[in-house]
């Protein structure tokens, strides 16, 4: 019978774990691994914010499972587990049971709320994709009753926010909300004046983790975003339509349809309630240095399940995705190990490099370094480091494809200027607009080759001649001499004064040139290159001719690409590399600088108007998305 793997929760250290078992036990065919989440979906928590407050679609933070593992030897399963039998082995869901060799256990965490029961019903958590989900819809609610309503007392009601925790989710709630506000008021009709936010905390500074300077930028943000912090303040209740609050000594009654629950989180209930592997504060299960479960050696506990002090350390891991991806890596060996009967275990000795806040999609704060060592980063530094640290979760998760998409959610297509870049790479031309040039760069190349045919660049040998007459056009112009003059009688050259604007070497491996022989003409001399091509191609009649033909034909098919908008990208591809074989052997003259320019115009989808792609793009896209190797190595046309 085959050892049977269940991993407990796709959330970061699940996934991750699944992932890496995967690739390691490859080989063993007698291991099945199956993933188990009561979501057909990976939600990117770290997001949620974004969702909460309109910066980016709720599509962009769910990662669907199926595509994550398509193409590996993991099973998905849809259901939310209510129970774990650990001495049977037997895990029981509200759609099946499940019996397992070897069991991880990675549910994650939930909101807790420190004994104030009665709050829950009042208050919007935000810790899964439904909560984002729900604060967006009704923060949209509100301000849509707001604008209708006439009594300015029951207004201001409808517009005022409470975010209680003033730790990292707090803020960037909190943030993220006040960089949305002046987005709602234009589109509503309100005035900013009537919109408060508060950020509650009983703590004397936002995010404590932080060092007090960055405590003090982050407070300095958020009131420059008019955000109102309330700290040193205790929430003591909540009803309908208000939550109260004591603060130096006076219990305040404020009045608010948004209360956000951001203060505190613990263990999820199945995590709490596995009281046979050893449930320790906050939820957490209490593990061994090799992440396994004190009492059954056959649990592993991941992310943020873990409660486990490592050698040299005073507190335990905390519950933050590095922790998730640190734990996945030693699970993966460790229990990889215990099943080829191997002695590599490793003990978990994680290495964390920090925390990052976003203060809205604009401003960042990032304390990070070594273990030992850490540094605050300027806002643009901070975000770029958050944007890549993202970008290289999502290729471990789901490659290229979730790396394309996250930079269109983030960058490519953000609305309201809301990025680190402001809206500078969102702007959008109709693309139809584009289409006289798209026509034009085709036709220019079709045009070239005509040219090229009728000078008998399919039969005669003429690219030695050809390369030689640029090469004494930059030698006239760069030493007003020409020692190769092969060809050179076709070379116009106007006398200018000063004919060489830029001759700029770099360590005898890359020449730039710009030189003015009546028009501007720029080259990058690759001198590795050209000894290849006077070597293996220009002594060669045949190799000369081979390659004229395949730079006609090639011209002549980018031609008829972008004058029918079809295979634009590639063709815009290729047109650009056929522009970057002139630019490095012969130059590029400025009368045709704009085709370099014009190829990058249409990299991305330019055919898609007024052009075949419009029809077959979509088909193949089809057939594309449902290839093996394209699920496998998740290189998805979306
Ligand atoms: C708004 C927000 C912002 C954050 N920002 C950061 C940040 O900037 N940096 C950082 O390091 N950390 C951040 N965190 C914390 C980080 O998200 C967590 O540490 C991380 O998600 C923990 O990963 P995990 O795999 O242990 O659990 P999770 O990611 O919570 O995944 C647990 C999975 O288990 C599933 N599950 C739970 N119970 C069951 C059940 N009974 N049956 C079936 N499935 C179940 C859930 O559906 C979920 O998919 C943030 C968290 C939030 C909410």
């Amino acid at each position: 019978m085959k050892t049977r793997i269940v991993v407990l929760g796709a959330g970061y250290a699940g996934v991750l774990t699944a992932k890496k078992l995967e690739k390691k036990l490859k080989k063993q065919k007698d291991v099945k691994i199956t993933i188990i989440d009561k979501n057909p979906f990976h939600t990117m928590l770290t997001e949620l914010h974004e969702v909460a407050a309109g910066r980016v679609e709720e599509e962009s933070i769910r990662i669907n499972l199926k595509r994550v593992f398509a193409g590996r030897d993991v099973n998905v399963v849809t259901d939310n587990i209510t129970t774990v039998d650990y001495d049977n082995k037997l895990i029981s869901g509200e759609v099946g049971k499940y019996e397992y060799d070897y069991l991880v256990l990675a549910t994650g965490s939930k909101p807790t709320f420190y004994g104030l029961t009665d709050l829950e019903p009042h208050l919007f958590t935000l810790w899964s994709y439904e909560d984002a989900i729900k604060i967006h819809e009704h923060t949209l609610d509100m301000f849509r009753k707001a604008s209708k309503e006439p009594n300015e007392e029951k207004r201001k009601e409808l517009l005022s926010f409470y975010i209680v925790g003033a730790g990292l989710t707090g803020v960037e709630m909190a943030g993220e909300l006040a960089e949305y506000v002046p987005i709602l008021c234009k589109k509503f009709e309100i005035k900013e004046s009537d919109v408060k936010i508060h950020i509650v905390d009983a703590v004397d500074r936002p995010v404590p983790i932080f060092p007090k300077k960055l405590s003090q930028k982050t407070l300095a943000r958020l009131e420059k975003m008019n955000v109102i912090p309330i700290l040193e303040a205790k929430i003591t209740g909540a009803g309908e339509g208000y939550l109260e609050y004591y603060k130096d000594g006076v219990h305040v009654k404020a009045a608010t349809k948004t209360f956000i629950w951001t203060a505190g989180i613990q263990a999820s209930d199945l995590s709490s309630s596995s009281e046979p592997l050893g449930v320790a504060r906050g939820g957490r299960i209490e593990t061994d240095e090799y992440l396994r479960s004190k009492n059954y050696s056959n649990v592993y506990v991941a992310g943020d399940n873990i409660f486990y002090t490592p050698e040299g350390e005073t507190s335990p891991v905390p519950q933050m995705v590095e922790n998730c991806e640190a734990s996945a890596k030693t699970i993966a060996n460790n229990l990889a190990a215990d099943i080829k009967k191997t002695d590599k275990q490793e003990k978990y000795a994680p290495k964390f490099h920090g925390a990052m806040l976003c203060i809205g999609g604009r401003y960042g704060l990032a304390y990070v370094g070594t273990h030992t060592k850490k540094f605050a980063l300027p806002s643009f530094f901070a975000m770029f480091a958050k944007h890549l640290i993202n970008m290289v979760y999502f290729s471990h998760v789901l490659g290229w494809n979730k790396i394309a998409s996250y930079l269109k959610h983030e960058i490519f297509r953000i609305k309201n200027k809301r990025s680190f870049v402001g809206g500078h790479f969102a702007n959008t031309t109709p693309s139809f607009l584009t289409v006289p040039l798209r026509v034009l760069l085709g036709a220019t190349w079709i045009f070239i080759s005509i040219e090229k045919i009728q000078g008998g660049w399919l039969n005669t040998p003429q690219l030695a001649s050809f390369v030689a007459s640029a090469d004494a056009f930059y030698e006239y112009l760069l030493y007003g001499v020409a020692d190769t003059v092969a060809g050179a009688t076709e070379i116009v050259i106007e006398t200018v004064n000063n004919p060489v604007w830029i001759d700029f070497d770099i360590f005898g491996l890359v020449r730039i040139i710009l030189v003015d022989g009546g028009e501007l003409a720029f080259k990058i001399q690759i001198p590795m290159m050209d000894t290849m091509l006077n070597t293996f191609v220009m002594p060669y009649d045949n190799m000369q001719i081979m390659f004229q033909v395949a730079v006609v034909f090639t011209q002549i098919a980018v031609g008829l690409g972008l004058v029918f908008g079809l295979f634009t990208s590639l063709s815009a591809l290729v047109s650009l590399a056929l522009q970057v074989s002139f630019l490095t052997s012969t130059g590029l003259y400025m009368s045709t600088w704009w085709m370099f320019f014009g190829g990058i115009v249409f990299l991305f989808g330019g055919g898609s108007t007024f052009g075949l792609d419009y029809y077959v793009m979509p088909v193949i896209k089809g057939y594309w998305n449902k290839l093996g190797f394209v699920k496998k190595w998740y290189i998805y046309h979306d």
